[in-house]
């Protein structure tokens, strides 16, 4: 079977062209530009990329930014102090707590600190629990780009199999909920399988959109998937490769070449659905900014 290959770069640079036009726009009215606070934590070299990425394509978009990079020895209590610090800060629109947080920092007890109005990656539990009753809210960037694509590329969820691998609360949980809602971008019978879940096969042939979210390279292979099914591979893994000129390569959760033989439409890694969590991002900032999701009234 031919497959279309899922180009997430180009998708997500039409919606941050349409948030260019939107942050000018918004500023014309005579706001003062968005803004982002960063809180980057340790020396993880990858989270240090991640945020220097979000940054820039800030930037890019007219958004304003700024990246507190704090040592990883600081303690839960000082990191929710620094946090009420910007939620009581009416110049910063929307706060980005760069994940994974040291061993000693638990990320929930973190989260919930911030003003939920602020969380423009949709941790908090208020954000989180107006999506599962379908109210309006800030939607977990990573799905909620994951749903762009799908609109960009004519993919229809309703009445689908859809079965999501991985149930962490950042991307396979939210996603399941998104899929499995009533609503536009739902209306699919959804299935979460999770590193507990037995005979992980006997779900994914079922799948008509099948979305991986583990980080374990090569975890699916052709022979696991039916036959034109759509694949949303989101696994960011480093595989060291000796001929690559840093010593390793980015792949995704699923074996490329036999999995996308199969498929009717995929996403490559890179390329695929990273440039659309950024995208999201900048999104839920510029709606952080005109109070769209939670209005002055609020609270
Ligand atoms: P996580 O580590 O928090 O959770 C992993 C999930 O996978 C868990 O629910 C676990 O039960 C499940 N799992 C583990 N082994 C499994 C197995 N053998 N079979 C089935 N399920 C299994 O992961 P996360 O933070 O959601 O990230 C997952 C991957 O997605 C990582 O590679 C990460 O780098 C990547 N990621 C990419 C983006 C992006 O924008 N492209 C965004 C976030 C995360």
């Amino acid at each position: 079977m031919s497959y279309t290959l899922i180009d997430g770069k180009k998708v997500a640079d039409i919606i941050r062209q349409q948030i260019h036009e939107d942050v000018q726009e918004w500023i014309a009215r005579g706001n003062r530009p968005p803004r982002l606070q960063a809180v980057l934590i340790g020396n993880d070299p990858a989270s240090k990329t991640y945020v220097q990425a979000k940054t820039k394509a800030c930037k890019e978009v007219g958004i304003e930014s700024n990246t507190a990079v704090i040592p990883d020895t600081i303690s839960i209590k000082e990191l929710k102090e620094t946090i009420s610090v910007y939620n009581k800060d009416d110049s910063i629109d929307g706060i980005l707590l760069q994940l994974p947080l040291p061993a000693h920092l638990h990320p929930s007890k973190v989260i919930e600190t911030m003003d939920f109005r602020k969380d423009v990656d949709g941790f908090h539990p208020m954000n989180v629990g107006r999506l599962a009753v379908g109210q309006p809210t800030f939607r977990s960037c990573t799905p909620a780009g994951i749903l762009e694509l799908f609109r960009y590329y004519s993919i229809t969820t309703k009445g689908k199999n859809a079965v999501v691998v991985g149930a962490s609360n950042i991307v396979g949980s939210p996603m399941a909920i998104m899929l499995s809602r009533e609503n536009e971008s739902g209306k699919a019978t959804t299935t979460l399988c999770h590193k507990y879940t037995r005979d992980l096969t006997q779900h994914i042939i079922q799948a008509d959109i099948l979305i991986v979210a583990v980080g374990s390279p090569n975890l699916i292979t052709g022979p696991m998937v039916k036959e034109g099914v759509v694949v949303i591979d989101v696994g960011i893994n480093r595989v060291s490769d000796g001929s690559a000129p840093k010593g390793y390569k980015i792949t995704g959760d699923c074996h490329f070449e036999s999995v996308a033989e199969k498929a009717s439409l995929i996403t490559p890694v890179p390329g695929g659905v990273g440039p659309m969590t950024v995208a999201m991002l900048m999104k839920n900032t510029l709606l952080a900014a005109k109070k769209s999701i939670y209005p002055e009234e609020y609270l």
